[in-house]
């Protein structure tokens, strides 16, 4: 049998921890506005130390959701979960149904997706036990397909504007990118960097997904510890959060830092780090979007729609320009304009969903 208690946090709508010790699930999961319309975030399986670091992460991300979700006006608010385990380990049709009904505990008012740990072939075991799900596999009901290549794109659009800010030209010909993480997201911005011209450093724990992208991209291998060290014109983070941190950000060598990983500031004050250290920062809820965006287009009333999906994927470039010129403009990092910004869309309910969602297959 689930257990499901709510824990108070000040700042969140709802926070529940669910636990079913037969089944080895232990989750978090976190609302923290539905201003705009339901909580969306994905569900993260990971090995965390402790449940504390398993909270933490959740509250972070579910914030982190809502200034996406705000900034994007795709109608949703700001949520996330994580279950602590090792993904290869846990997961079972069984454990995934058990799941599916915490969710639905919540009414409706958190939808979920895969993240770190999860698929869409998940994703689609969820979906029969519970309708408040987005990122089904492609071809299933309504589904999209993995996200990932769409949040690369974005970034890839991201790391275009910055050069646009930086260098006075989007073109990324003969600049030098260091990708830290070949996974999901990596891969694909590796490939559209490459045939645009960049010049790639990378570094992954895994070496085969490192040979092939030295093979196709002509990019090379530095060890996981190096990555961001690498003399560059943009580090692109597209692995685990926390990486600008007072350890890092001295040791830096780029100009800029734009990548994918959600929650790359280790905490919010690493903002005023990097500005100090003269490297511009692409805030991850605004540059990562483009998964966002997609998952969201398979609830249109049209249903989904990849070529409309692109094209407001698209508009990240220009979001993140206009937001280096208003940071620069009011003395702000590009962090604390854009928290400022989503701030503005909350209290005047810009944005708000006014279609209902289309969630029955
Ligand atoms: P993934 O698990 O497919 O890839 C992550 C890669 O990073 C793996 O290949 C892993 O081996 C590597 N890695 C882990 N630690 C590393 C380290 N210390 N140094 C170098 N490499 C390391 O994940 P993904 O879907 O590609 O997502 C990457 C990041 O982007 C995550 O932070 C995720 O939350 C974020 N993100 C992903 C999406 C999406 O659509 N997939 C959307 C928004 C944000």
């Amino acid at each position: 049998m689930t257990v499901i208690e709510e824990i108070h946090i000040p700042g969140f709508e709802k926070v529940i921890e669910a636990k079913n010790p037969s089944l080895g699930l232990h989750a978090f999961i976190a609302l923290h506005n539905t201003t705009l319309g339901p909580a969306l975030g994905g569900t993260r399986i990971y090995s965390y130390p402790t449940k504390e670091a398993a909270l933490t992460d959740v509250l972070r991300l579910a914030q982190g959701m809502t200034y996406k979700s705000a900034l994007t006006k795709v109608g949703f608010g700001g949520g996330k979960a994580v279950i602590i385990g090792d993904h290869k380990k846990i997961k079972s049709q069984e454990f995934l149904f058990a799941y599916a009904d915490v969710i639905n505990s919540l009414g409706g008012n958190y939808i979920t997706a895969e993240d770190i740990g999860t698929t869409t072939d998940d994703v689609a075991i969820m979906r029969q036990r519970t309708p408040y799900v987005v990122g089904l596999p492609f071809g299933q009901g309504l589904g999209s397909g993995d996200p990932s290549p769409f949040t690369a794109w974005g970034v890839y659009r991201g790391i275009q504007a910055v050069a646009a800010f930086l260098f006075g030209s989007p073109s990324l010909a003969g600049k030098k990118i260091a990708i830290q993480g070949i996974g999901k997201v990596g891969k694909p911005l590796a490939e559209f960097l490459f045939w645009n011209g960049a010049k790639l450093v990378v570094a992954d724990m895994d070496p085969a997904a490192l040979t092939q992208v030295s093979k196709l991209y002509g990019a090379e291998i530095v060890p996981p510890s190096e990555i961001h060290k690498v003399p560059c014109d943009i580090f692109a983070p597209c692995a685990m959060g926390g990486i600008l941190n007072d350890v890092t950000i001295p040791e830096m060598q780029c100009k800029a830092v734009a990548g994918s990983a959600n929650n790359q500031l280790l905490s919010e004050h690493h903002a005023d780090v990097m500005k100090k250290h003269g490297i511009l920062y692409a805030p991850d809820y605004v540059i990562n979007a483009g998964g966002l965006i997609n998952v969201c287009h398979e609830l249109l009333p049209g249903g989904y729609d990849a070529t409309s999906s692109r094209i407001l994927t698209d508009k990240i470039e220009d979001s993140l320009l206009k937001l280096f010129q208003k940071a620069e403009e009011d003395n702000l990092t590009p962090s604390q304009e854009a928290i400022n910004l989503a701030h503005l869309y909350l209290d005047q309910k810009i944005g708000k969903r006014e279609i209902p969602l289309r969630l029955a297959l």
